[in-house]
């Protein structure tokens, strides 16, 4: 009761301008919910008030202090479902930078604010944050989209038949009509094109604009880091060898049946991040052939599933090569790397190289640039490879020269059926060739060798790396 006590009358004090009292009443309710459980929720909302306050302080030394305050307090209510209490914190967070002009950042925070009100479904709240929006976006002379917000909010007004805040939105609205009008009579541009409030010389797409964007919820948290970059980052040290990004992405994954659909690139922004993304077309190809092929399995004479699979594990083969072909000459803009020696084929561009050369020669040229003495591989491993190329390209390409004899069976083997293992089950039946390669074995070998060949590069480029360092540097 005593906390509850504090928080009340620490509004009461604040509502009256006794800014140091209503901290004592806060700080106090603070030591009481600390660490209670079933308090979280309040200790969360004593501590935005608590950051809000420091945030509108004369002493702009406490406002980094009010902004740590509130960030604590939405991961409390993030964690919690405090969805309200959440967007009231971005609300706070947005008319603060609003008022420093730091624009970006505003529009950032107003936006989740305006995202969560949204879906919360608090429609008072929800015009309120459009009103809020409607007034930065007529700071930095966004006149447009000023009065699409104030007439979302007009809309909402009618609804919930508020006359209160109706006027309020046609005064807005009245407001955005008169900057229109002056910006007109003094010939200044306004809209995306018009130079940023914030003052960067920059036109306000390029700038502050960037921030205006739908918010969206991700499925995941960010935090901390990888399990894996700790474990590379100790192995390459005690190697005494100054780790790499490229030894992260070229790791051996530790479940080897673990699928990556994509690599993720953040770019932390002011107040909000830029996300892009690079699909790991390799890993795709390759989680699709082991399905098909597992299915196979129980399907003795599947010709369809096999088929797939020999196409899409040369596609994992292609991709994966393309892959470090990017990432190899990427390594070049970043500072390690005087780490990495990239081959004369691929120093000019990435995209030239993966288009203009032919599937093994990527791979010979990376390997060898890649892994050092771990490359070439063993020469029965290269030609098993080789060979599951030549097969899938027969079969994409079919070449139509003649018919084939089936019966009587022929006395030499055919071309193709030369270059598959005799450990590999083909099929003993009198049809053409792809009737007879076309078996869940073969589908399964050409797996098993394209998965052999990525962990014998991965493998290799770590040994080579442990052992030679940084090569420019002997
Ligand atoms: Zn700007």
């Amino acid at each position: 009761m005593h906390a509850v006590a504090c928080i009340e009358a620490g509004k009461a004090y604040y509502t009256n301008g006794q800014r140091d009292r209503a901290q004592q009443c806060w700080e106090l309710s603070l030591a009481y919910y600390e660490d209670k459980e079933e308090d979280v929720e309040h200790y969360a909302r004593v501590k935005a008030n608590l950051g809000s306050m420091l945030l509108s302080d004369n002493d702009a030394k406490k406002h980094e202090e009010g902004s740590n305050l509130i960030e604590e307090s939405s991961s409390i209510k993030r964690s919690i479902g405090d969805l309200d209490g959440l967007a009231n914190n971005y609300c706070n967070l947005g008319l603060y930078y609003w008022r420093g002009k730091r624009y970006e950042r505003a529009i950032a925070c107003t936006r989740k604010d305006l995202h969560i009100s949204r879906t919360v479904g608090n429609l008072r709240s929800t015009a309120s944050t459009l009103s809020n929006l409607a007034g930065i976006y007529t700071d930095t002379l966004q006149l447009k989209k000023a009065r699409e917000a104030l007439n979302e909010a007009k809309r909402i007004g009618e609804d919930l038949a508020d006359t209160k805040l109706i006027s309020l939105v046609e005064h807005g609205l009245k407001h955005v009509d008169k900057v229109g009008r002056e910006l007109g009579q003094a010939g200044i541009r306004f809209g995306p094109a018009a130079e940023c409030a914030c003052g960067s010389g920059k036109e306000y797409q390029n700038c502050c604009g960037c921030a205006d964007f739908e918010p969206v919820d991700l499925p995941y948290e960010f935090g901390g880091v990888s399990e894996d970059v700790d474990k590379i980052i100790k192995e390459m040290t005690e190697a005494g060898v100054q780790p790499s990004r490229l030894d992260f992405i070229l790791r051996e994954p530790d479940q080897s049946h673990q699928t990556r659909f994509a690599w993720c690139r953040m770019e932390p922004q002011d107040g909000w991040l830029k996300m892009r993304e690079l699909p790991d077309m390799a890993g795709l190809h390759l989680a699709s052939a082991r399905e098909l092929a597992e299915e196979a399995k129980d399907l003795p004479d599947s010709v369809t599933k096999p088929l797939s699979c020999i196409l899409l594990s040369v596609c994992a083969a292609e991709a994966f090569i393309n892959q470090v072909a990017f990432f190899l000459h990427e390594i070049q803009t970043f500072p390690e790397n005087h780490l990495h020696q990239v081959p004369p084929e691929l120093s000019p561009d990435a995209i030239t190289f993966q288009r203009s050369m032919e599937l093994t020669q990527k791979w010979e040229i990376l390997g060898m640039a890649l892994c050092g003495s771990y490359w070439p591989p063993k020469s029965n491993l290269w030609t098993q490879f080789r060979n599951i190329i030549y097969l899938r390209n027969e079969l994409v390409h079919f070449k139509v020269a003649d018919y084939e004899q089936v019966v009587p069976s022929p006395k030499e083997t055919h071309e193709i059926l030369k270059r598959i293992p005799l450990k590999v089950k083909t099929r003993q039946i009198p049809h053409a060739w792809p009737m007879r390669v076309l078996t869940p074995d073969v589908a399964h070998w050409c797996i098993t060798i394209v998965e052999q060949m990525i962990s014998l590069l991965r493998d290799g480029y770590a040994r080579n790396r442990r052992e030679t360092g940084d090569p420019l540097a002997k």
